[in-house]
């Protein structure tokens, strides 16, 4: 997708590197990490929001959810993260490629 700039990191267009790579996603560093250890979890797939939702993209997303939990103790996650997915203007959505925030390493304050 043009000017996403998760598609360009995905397409290597941009360098950053992948703690974990398969052909459905990958894993990076949040380059503004809020938490100890913050990561992105990022499907191949280009869109924005769970309501774009189809068959095809609910593979994917419930793919990521099946790996996440496999990945964690390799990321420091192993006692316990937070998974966040911002939506939207109000969700504070800032890139618009559906990624799921992985946050952890320490004791995480409540909301
Ligand atoms: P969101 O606000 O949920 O859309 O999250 C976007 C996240 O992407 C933010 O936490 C940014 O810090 C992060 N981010 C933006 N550009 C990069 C980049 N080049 N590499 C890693 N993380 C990035
Ligand atoms: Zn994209």
């Amino acid at each position: 997708m043009e000017n996403c700039i998760f598609c360009k990191i995905i397409a290597g267009e941009i360098p950053s590197p992948r703690l974990y790579e398969d052909d459905k996603m990958i894993v990076i560093r949040d380059i503004e990490p809020k938490a100890k250890l913050h990561y992105l979890c990022i499907p191949k797939t280009h869109f924005a929001l769970l309501s774009e939702m189809d068959e095809a993209r609910a593979e994917v997303v419930k793919y990521c959810f099946e790996k996440i939990p496999q990945l964690a103790s390799e990321l420091g996650l192993q006692d316990g993260y937070r998974i966040i997915i911002n939506q939207g203007e109000n969700g504070g959505q800032t890139v618009h490629h559906l990624h799921i925030h992985l946050l952890g390493g320490e004791v995480l304050g409540g909301f």
